[in-house]
Parts: C-alpha cells; sequence; structure tokens
C-alpha cells in the first residue's frame, strides 16, 4: 500500500476542514430557517424526497453512461446501483406519506414503513459504497466480460433484495414484520434508538473510511462521495438524539442529503465540461494536424486543393484568384552542404516568410519537398506579381546572421503566377499553369517571378 504523504495528509485536512465548514454553513442555515418556520407543512417531507429521488435517478443514469463509455470503471455500476437502488427505496417513503398525491390522506402517515425503507436505503447504499471502492483498486486491471456480468448480477441481486426486503417488512406485505417506530405515539422503539441506528453510524463510519483509504480523495468524484458518507453519519447522529420519528432531525437529514447529492451532481457536470473540453482541444489539434504540414505548419496539399476548389467556384473576371507556385533554387545544395536539418531549417523560414507576406485569408501551402503555393483570394494578375516580387526580394535580403543563422547563406526563389478569371477554371489547371510558369522562371535563370501567359 503507497504510504500517506504530505500531500495527501493536506488533502484529508482540507477535507475534514470543508465537511465542518459546509455541514456548519447548513446548520446555521436551517436554525435560521426554523426559527422563521415554526412548523414544516407535511408536504414537505414527500416534495423533498421527490427532489432527492429525481436526483438518485440522474445520477444512477449518469455513474451507467460513464461506466457504458469506459468499460474499466466498473465500479460505477456499484454506484449506479446504489443510487438506483436508492430512488427504488424513496418511491417506497412517498407511499409512507400519501398525502403528497391524495388529499384525503392527508393525517395517513406511515412513520414506521418510512423509517424500514429509510433503514434498508443506507444499508444498501453503504455497502454498494464499500463495493464500489473496492472496485476502484481494480480499474486498472482488465476484466473479463465474464467477470462484468457476473459483478453485474451480484450487484443487482444485492440490490433487489434490499428493495425486496423493504417491502416486505413494511405494511404492504404481511410476510415479514419488524417495529422501528410507534405509529401512534410516533416515538422510537428501541430496536432503531439502540440498535439499528447505531449498526447504520457504524457501516456508514467503515464506507468512509474504505472510501477515504482506498480513493484517497484524489479527485472531485471521490470528494462528492466521501461528503456524501460524512452527511448520512452527521444524519443518522441527529436522529440518534432526537427521540421522535416527527423529529426535526427528518427535515435537517433531508437538507443534508440534498446538499451532499447536489455536490455530486455539480462534479459530475463538471466532468463532462471538462470531457467536453478535452475532446474538442483533442479535435481541434487533430483536425489541425490532418490539414497542415507537420515540419512547416503551413497547409497541406489536400486542404490547399479543397479550398481551392471552393474559391474557384465563385471566381469572375472582377473577382480573380491568383496562384502563386515558388520552388526554391539549388536547394538540394544546402542539405548536401549542411546536411538536412539545417534545410529544414531553410524550409521553415520561408514558410514564415510567406505567411507572414499575405494576409490572413490568403492560404499558404507546402506541396512538395521544397515547393510551396499561395492562393490569393480577389488578387489580379498585376497585385499577385507584386506580391511575388515582393516575396522574392524579401527572402533574397536575408543572410546567415539576419536570419538568425536559420539561412546558412543567402537563399534564393523562383515563382510562377496563374491568374484565374473564370469558374471552369479547375484547381489543378490553376497549379499545373503557375507550375509552368515557375519551371519558365527556373529555365531563364531562377531567381525570378514569371507570370503565365
Ligand atoms: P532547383 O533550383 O532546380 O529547384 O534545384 P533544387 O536543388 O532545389 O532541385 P530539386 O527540386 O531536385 O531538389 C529538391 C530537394 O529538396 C531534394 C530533397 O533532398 C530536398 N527536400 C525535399 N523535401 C525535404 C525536406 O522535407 N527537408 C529537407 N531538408 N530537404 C528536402
Ligand atoms: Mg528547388
Ligand atoms: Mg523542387
Amino acid at each position: 500500500m503507497i504510504p500517506i504523504t504530505r500531500y495527501i495528509q493536506n488533502r484529508y485536512i482540507a477535507f475534514c476542514l470543508g465537511c465542518i465548514i459546509v455541514i456548519g454553513i447548513l446548520q446555521v442555515s436551517f436554525s435560521k430557517l426554523v426559527e422563521l418556520v415554526h412548523s414544516f407543512s407535511p408536504l414537505l417531507f414527500p416534495t423533498l424526497t421527490i427532489f432527492l429521488l429525481v436526483f438518485h435517478l440522474f445520477i444512477a443514469c449518469f455513474m451507467s453512461m460513464k461506466y457504458w463509455c469506459d468499460r474499466r470503471r466498473i465500479y460505477l455500476v456499484a454506484l449506479a446501483f446504489a443510487f438506483d437502488g436508492s430512488m427504488l427505496l424513496m418511491l417506497g417513503t412517498l407511499s409512507s406519506f400519501p398525502a403528497w398525491l391524495d388529499l384525503y390522506q392527508f393525517n395517513v402517515i406511515n412513520y414506521n414503513d418510512a423509517m424500514i425503507f429509510f433503514m434498508f436505503r443506507h444499508i444498501m447504499m453503504a455497502v454498494l459504497m464499500i463495493i464500489a471502492a473496492l472496485l476502484y483498486t481494480i480499474r486498472d486491471y482488465p476484466l473479463s466480460r465474464l467477470a462484468h456480468i457476473a459483478i453485474f448480477i451480484g450487484l443487482f441481486i444485492f440490490t433487489a433484495s434490499m428493495v425486496s426486503f423493504a417491502w416486505l417488512y413494511s405494511s404492504h406485505s404481511d410476510r415479514l414484520m419488524i417495529d422501528l417506530v410507534d405509529n401512534e405515539t410516533r416515538q422510537f422503539m428501541v430496536l432503531w434508538s439502540h440498535v439499528i441506528n447505531i449498526i447504520l453510524i457504524i457501516i456508514w463510519v467503515v464506507a468512509l473510511a474504505t472510501l477515504m483509504i482506498i480513493t484517497r480523495l484524489r479527485n472531485l468524484f471521490w470528494v462528492g462521495g466521501n461528503f456524501l458518507c460524512v452527511c448520512y453519519i452527521v444524519t443518522l447522529a441527529m436522529l440518534m438524539m432526537g427521540g421522535y420519528a416527527e423529529d426535526i432531525a427528518w427535515y435537517r437529514s433531508r437538507l443534508f442529503e440534498t446538499a451532499a447529492t447536489l455536490l455530486i451532481i455539480f462534479v459530475l457536470l463538471y466532468d463532462v465540461f471538462n470531457l467536453y473540453r478535452e475532446s474538442h482541444l483533442k479535435y481541434q489539434q487533430s483536425y489541425q494536424n490532418s490539414i497542415r504540414d507537420p515540419l512547416t505548419r503551413l497547409y497541406n496539399r489536400s486542404y490547399f486543393y479543397d479550398t481551392l476548389t471552393q474559391t474557384l467556384g465563385s471566381v469572375k473576371p472582377s473577382r480573380p484568384v491568383s496562384v502563386i507556385v515558388s520552388d526554391l533554387d539549388r536547394f538540394k545544395r544546402i542539405n548536401d552542404t549542411y546536411g538536412h536539418l539545417q534545410g529544414d531549417k531553410v524550409l521553415q523560414f520561408v514558410a514564415n516568410l510567406l505567411v507572414d507576406s499575405v494576409r490572413p485569408q490568403d492560404i499558404a501551402a507546402r506541396i512538395g519537398g521544397e515547393e510551396f503555393v499561395l492562393m490569393l483570394n480577389n488578387t489580379s494578375s498585376e497585385a499577385a506579381l507584386q506580391v511575388a516580387e515582393r516575396i522574392r526580394l524579401h527572402l533574397s535580403s536575408f543572410d546567415k546572421s539576419s536570419s538568425n543563422g536559420q539561412l546558412p547563406e543567402p537563399i534564393t526563389i523562383s515563382m510562377g503566377v496563374f491568374t484565374a478569371t473564370s469558374a471552369q477554371t479547375t484547381a489543378e489547371e490553376c497549379v499545373e499553369s503557375a507550375d509552368k510558369a515557375m519551371y519558365e522562371a527556373k529555365e531563364t535563370g531562377r531567381n525570378r517571378v514569371v507570370v503565365f501567359k
């Protein structure tokens, strides 16, 4: 086992302080609320239960989807079952407070049933939390399909039996009986106050300790899980202090549970936001990689042809498109004399110079080893010639020192210009014509610009 480092120790301390502060704030807010509202509406408890039920269903769906996306996270299945089972048992709690639905059942409250559902809900959730923490330890081991199915069936049987037992022990069935609250006097029975309440606290303390030791609060998700355990312990401790089922502690318990559940929901939403941000960033990176040349970061050949084809669609005599094909002069000699690495630096230098010499809406691409191409939108042949001349002169003005060593010696470029004025011209024809002009520049002495005629 990894020793607890100072960093983890600080995390534990921060968590404990955070719990004290949050629970303190909730407690003070609740006390203020109790001062303002002397007696709560009997509909408040079932209403809060409905809220919690929906939240738990939401969390269960979320956990299942997360597991669906990443099958290594089998521990999420245990958590999904915990929240799913909790949701079902809260339905049982709602059946003990029929007033939320039926006006004429206003005074019919089965406190004992509510307590039975509460008890089974806590046993089930605490055990499933412990199982989730244990499964978390094997997240890096690849499990077979059979192991996944076995875990799934095991969790299902456990959850289903907890829900079934709660139902069987409640007044909905007369097969099994248990008295936790006297429905007449609303007093907690000894079984609850001296046995079950204490056992539940112990189970949650074990769950909290297991989660703390295994997860080491390594991320917000587990902070949320640990905080839920703390809230349940505090809730049960408060219930232990009150002797009545109608005690204000019930409302406090709902408040704490809702706060912890909301924290988990926010953590899950934050997780989704983070995933979205990361995947969007990765998509952007891979998209840029797919359209750019890795050495110079200029656009690649296919992107250039696609964009040129698209632009040619709207070309007309008053809105021409110019293409400039450029080829470095005697570049092979640079490679042979100074090595390929230096040759690459020259290519990068020329690429940067090309990008800096055109407008942001123009396209600069590398279509071959030391062949570059520019697409100048809405640019006449004369204007394109001027741009090409400016680039040629600018490049030839650099030497080793003015280029910060990127050019081992002055270098020149030959360029061919072609201007399309009709939408009928294809991208291939454009590049071919500019290429021909560039070859003419090579043949007539290099370091020059030729316009295709
Ligand atoms: P010319 O004036 O006729 O164009 O002469 P040149 O030497 O430039 O002729 P050529 O087009 O035959 O040479 C191109 C050279 O470019 C050959 C190849 O070694 C080099 N080259 C192609 N791609 C790269 C690259 O990615 N990095 C480096 N360093 N060199 C490359
Ligand atoms: Mg060349
Ligand atoms: Mg070449």
